[in-house]
């Protein structure tokens, strides 16, 4: 199941993005002297203010920026994150991982444990270990608190004021129509003193994240490794990639990241067959750079191993079901689905098939089957979402959404799902109350109360239902007033 939509989202709470290479090396020049940020907490910001100020900026960038809206890459992603963030120390917040389109190499961390990746920088890592160490990377930022510390060198007085303007800058560099160069001198006054300390700010979230990936059980190397590629890389552009100007590598960040994971030895730690299969969904549907697959597949040529080679048949499969050659898609699927059942991103793919195939009942018995052996999988819970609605079992996905969107509460695809499922039922009260949370997941509170005040009109009688959206209606006009203060 992909929606072509790439739907918005995300948050924010980064401080490392804060690094203008030209004010950096400015600061470098001037000699600045480097504050102490020995002490772990920061009494600027409180955990519930960063929490606030990363919900606010999630809805921002879910209506701004292309966030992949696709439910398998989702839960990989979520599935890698989360692995390190059980190994990770002084964890405060929970965490959101999103995939942002992007054919830029960059990855942040926004207030509030929420971390994005660009779809390019996934495609680039060489293995999953690396791909790991810059999410521990990213989780280190967070724990250390760099953006709170950020802002206590700041005015103390007005932490709000000093958030918005840090959140609008983060905005801005999330999107990717908005190049660097064009907000640099928006920056630059007060940004300079953020700056002056990034470079122990990296240095700190590398080692933090190191100690993360060896403990989830990743090649230690994988860090240095990927650093040395990006330096490798940079020599070669005319400008650096934009993931050396959030997370900026002076030599000494490669270099004190080459001896610590020479402590730990070497480690052969292979890919997940997941890992594969990510990145040819990503080479295939999400990159923009029409090349890429080819490229990718022509890297597993090479690998010539068992993971590989079976995610160049994905790959193969998702490219004839693309161009509309379904029932060969089919045939390829079928042999890697006979060996590997339960595998999800197989499921998923076949699912879309189906359903362009007319097998509707055919897709949902194989997800109700999968969902019995995999219940917490968020993408066979939308994909059979997805196949009772195009069965016009409507009541069915209203059931199952009511659950999804009740443990995930974020995510806008089950909200858009649950709007569809309402309008199959012709439930207008129920079809604009889901619709409200749409819009106010992408942060247009009021617009969706407006939605929600039209929804009251047609409630018939239900008195449940009505206190139901007056309630929520009260919600999000609290939520309003507490965000009113980010906005300037
Ligand atoms: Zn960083």
């Amino acid at each position: 199941m992909f929606k072509k939509t790439v739907a918005c989202l995300l948050s924010l709470s980064m401080l490392s993005t804060l690094t203008m290479p030209t004010l950096w090396q400015q600061a470098a020049a001037d000699n600045i002297k480097l504050p102490d940020i020995g002490t772990v907490a920061a009494s600027t910001l409180t955990i519930g203010q960063e929490m606030e100020m990363g919900d606010y900026y999630m809805r921002m960038l879910r209506s701004s920026t292309p966030i992949v809206n696709d439910p398998v890459l989702n839960q990989y992603i979520n599935d890698l994150g989360k692995r390190l963030v059980s190994k990770a120390d002084s964890v405060q917040t929970s965490f959101h991982f999103y995939i942002m389109r992007s054919d830029v190499l960059n990855a942040f961390a926004f207030f509030g444990g929420n971390v994005v990746v660009h779809s390019r920088l996934i495609l680039d890592t060489d293995n999953e270990s690396q791909l790991a160490s810059v999410l521990a990377h990213e989780i280190g930022h967070v724990t250390q608190r760099h953006l709170a510390r950020a802002m206590e060198s700041q005015n103390r007085s007005s932490p709000y004021v000093w958030g918005a303007t840090l959140g609008s800058i983060l905005l801005a560099l999330a999107n990717p129509n908005v190049g660097m160069a064009a907000i640099t001198s928006t920056l630059a006054g007060s940004a300079q003193n953020m700056i002056s300390f990034t470079q122990n700010n990296e240095q700190e979230a590398d080692r933090v994240g190191l100690k993360t990936l060896v403990k989830a059980g990743f090649d230690p190397n994988a860090s240095s490794e990927f650093l040395q590629k990006l330096a490798d890389q940079t020599r070669y552009m005319s400008k650096p990639p934009e993931i050396l100007l959030t997370h900026p590598l002076p030599d000494s960040r490669l270099a004190d990241m080459r001896n610590l994971s020479m402590q730990y030895g070497k480690k052969s730690v292979p890919s997940s067959l997941n890992y594969y299969l990510a990145k040819a969904r990503l080479a295939v549907l999400v990159s923009r750079n029409k090349n890429m697959a080819t490229l990718l597949f022509e890297d597993y040529q090479k690998l010539d191993n068992q993971e590989s080679r079976t995610a160049i048949i994905y790959g193969s499969a998702l490219e004839y079901h693309n161009s509309n050659e379904n029932r060969k898609a089919k045939q390829i699927l079928n042999q890697l689905l006979e060996n590997d059942p339960n595998n999800i991103w197989y499921i998923d793919l076949m699912t879309d098939i189906d359903l362009d195939l007319n097998n509707t009942v055919e897709a949902i018995k194989r997800l109700e089957a999968a969902l019995k052996r995999n219940p917490d999988s968020t993408a066979l819970q939308l994909n059979l979402a997805n196949a009772y609605i195009k069965n016009g079992d409507y009541q069915q996905a209203v059931s199952l959404l009511h659950r999804y969107t009740y443990e995930n509460n974020e995510d806008m695809n089950g909200w858009d799902l649950l709007t569809t499922a309402y309008g199959g039922l012709r439930a207008r009260a129920q079809e604009m109350s889901a619709r409200a949370e749409v819009i106010a997941l992408q942060g247009d509170f009021s617009q969706a109360i407006l939605l929600l005040n039209n929804a009251r009109n047609q409630t018939q009688g239900n008195k449940i239902l009505l206190s139901r959206i007056d309630a929520r209606i009260t919600q999000l006009a609290q939520l309003q007033k507490r965000f009113a203060k980010y906005r300037r």
